[in-house]
């Protein structure tokens, strides 16, 4: 089955760095995140199960609430109460994070898997300069290094992220949206992060600054074989510089392929209707499509798959069962994806 869609024009087929990815970083398994409301729980995040590779970007999209940044933190472990994951594992590095002490989690928060967020200013320490702030985030990663070369290698770093060395002796506050999101990165290579997670990052900067800013975390992924996931809603930045793409709706992953299969052949009907009300120069007056319906109420949300009441093809199962996330094969006249392609639908899947 193939929809009939608008391409993004700027997802041209290009290369990805998939193809030879080994064994995963991070496994997500059946990861369940609850919010207690006065209403009941509400499930963000519903039996979650991915596959995270080093070296590899990957965008993280869809509709405010689906569950994309409940997700980014719960990697973290740093859901706050009212919310809570209730169920789940997160294995790092061979290493299921779910079963740290906390005090053995902080050691991993910040250092190897770092969050990048809108607002820097939240992350960084007002009162305190940007040198101070490098130069403790190598002697964390590094205790035995005198001040000295940590501010050797601060200078370094910063120069490599595009920043002049004599911003070093600045307050966050007077710094640009732009540097201070530099800055963050480079607080995390301080640390020698192997994941990146930039949940919305550059949503407040104007868009040369944010071309910059992508281009940068590109440079840094080849360079340094990091993990980046990129949170976002805004599916121009996804098609630009991500290899892989997930898809969510309503907590739960809708589709998962790499960039070019997901933009030229997606499978399931939100993701086509999703790409179909993204902004195309191609249109030629045509009018932007919009989905009908609005994502579904979390506290108690449509038995079976989550989508049906907004389905142009739903069946009737569709609202009685949940079908499973599992990999589709390429249609007639499709290519062979460079990676698995897993789509959670009835319409790829047997049923009685
Ligand atoms: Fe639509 Fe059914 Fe597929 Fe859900 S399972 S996306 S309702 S066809």
């Amino acid at each position: 089955m193939t929809a009939e869609h608008s391409e993004p024009t700027s997802v041209a087929h290009r290369s990805t760095r998939l193809g030879a990815q080994g064994e995963p970083l991070m496994r997500i398994r059946d990861l369940h995140v609850e919010y207690a409301t006065r209403r009941g729980p509400l499930s963000a995040v519903d039996n979650l199960s991915l596959d995270i590779y080093r070296g590899e970007i990957l965008g993280l999209v869809g509709e405010s609430g689906c569950g994309k940044s409940t997700l980014g933190k719960a990697l973290m472990r740093m859901i706050q109460p009212p919310g809570q994951i209730t169920r789940g594992q997160l294995i790092f590095d061979g290493v299921d994070l779910m079963t740290l002490p906390e005090t053995e989690m902080r050691k991993v928060r910040g250092a190897r898997i770092s969050m990048i967020f809108q607002d820097p200013m939240t992350s960084l320490n007002p009162v305190q300069r940007i040198d101070e702030h490098i130069i403790e985030a190598i002697r964390v990663h590094q205790p035995e290094i005198s001040r000295r070369e940590a501010r050797r290698r601060a200078v370094e770093l910063i120069e490599r992220l595009g920043i002049g060395a004599k911003r070093l002796e600045d307050y966050p506050h007077q710094l640009s949206g732009g540097m201070r999101q530099r800055v963050m990165i480079g607080l995390a290579l301080a640390l020698k992060a192997d994941i990146i997670i930039a949940d919305e990052a550059t949503t407040s900067l104007d868009v040369i600054v944010e071309a910059k800013f992508l281009d940068l975390l590109r440079e840094l992924r080849d360079e340094l074989n990091l993990t980046i996931i990129l949170i976002t809603h805004n599916i121009g930045i996804v098609a630009e510089l991500a290899d892989r793409v997930v898809v969510m709706y309503a907590g739960r992953v809708a589709e998962v392929a790499d960039v070019d299969t997901l933009f030229h052949y997606p499978k399931h009907p939100y993701t086509q209707g999703l790409l179909k009300s993204v902004p195309n120069i191609d249109l030629d007056g045509d009018e932007l499509y919009r989905m009908p319906g609005s994502p579904p109420n979390l506290i108690d949300p449509p038995g079976g798959c989550r989508f049906h009441p907004r389905c142009p093809q739903a069946k009737p199962i569709c609202a009685q069962r949940e079908p499973a996330l599992a990999a589709v094969s390429p249609a007639e006249g499709e290519p062979t994806p460079h990676s698995e392609h897993l789509v959670h639908c009835w319409l790829y899947q047997e049923h009685e």
